[in-house]
């Protein structure tokens, strides 16, 4: 079927989600995904296994066909345990979206162009609809870092930043470069981190894991630093971060 807003959507519904129906006043954030699995068909049929206990509101197919697996006002089952601010458990508050993408584990490849257009469109609709902030646009392992890295690097948040539809800086790549791995004191790690959990990244979340600050680090820069992702905090990050804070 069409929406009116030309957004091409297949009906291809999960049972895996949560009832009773919840307030359109609660989706206050889009929480984007990929698959991480080889075959496309599997990870459809993944999601919409009741055994699997997963789902996802919307799912976006290499050739970027829309399917709807979840209707909005149920909690699909994407996040799983996660923070953000002072929320746990994004599902309650959040619209998941799949995009098909083998990931970390296969031979993580680039989005294809299909699958970003569909992408805008589904983010230009779901923003208007429910009122969502664009600082409320976030990748899975922003608000689960210990566990999670998709959407990963390959993800154009600058590109969807442009068409304002997520946060980013706006720092020049030519300027940031020249501040690539010069160490910081240990008065600017300390600020480093203050930033991150002023963004919104959670400092409470995750006592049971190990290397959670590499982790935080890492998943701050497959986020805003996509050319180098590994883990230590340079100059050059701590200047996104603190620009990121400044728009
Ligand atoms: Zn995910």
């Amino acid at each position: 079927m069409s929406l009116k807003i030309g957004l091409n959507l297949t009906r291809n519904y999960s049972i895996n989600f949560s009832l009773p129906k919840r307030s359109k006043k609660l989706i206050k954030f889009i929480i984007i995904h990929y698959t991480g699995m080889k075959r496309e068909g599997r990870a459809i049929k993944k999601l919409s296994d009741s055994k699997s206990n997963v789902s996802s509101h919307y799912f976006i197919k290499s050739n970027g066909e829309l399917l709807n697996l979840v209707p909005d006002l149920y909690k699909a089952w994407h996040a799983g345990e996660s923070s953000w601010r002072k929320l746990k458990s994004l599902n309650e508050y959040s619209i998941g979206i799949e995009i098909s993408n083998p990931g970390h584990n296969h031979k993580y490849k680039k989005f294809s162009s299909k699958q970003i257009y569909s992408l805008i469109k589904l983010l230009r609709y779901l923003i208007k609809k429910y009122k969502i902030k664009k600082q409320n646009v976030l990748g899975h392992s922003d608000i689960s870092p210990n566990r999670k890295k998709d959407p990963g690097e390959k993800f154009p948040w600058k590109k969807l930043a442009s068409k304002n539809l997520c946060k980013w800086h706006n720092l020049r790549e030519s300027r940031l470069k020249r501040y690539r791995n010069l160490k910081l004191a240990e008065k600017e790690e300390k600020v480093f981190f203050n930033n991150l959990y002023s963004l919104g990244y959670s400092k409470i979340f995750g006592k049971k894991y190990k290397n959670k600050k590499k982790n935080l680090i890492s998943a701050f820069q497959r986020r805003f630093r996509q050319s180098l992702i590994n883990g230590k905090i340079d100059q050059e990050s701590l200047l996104i971060s603190k620009n990121l804070l400044k728009s």
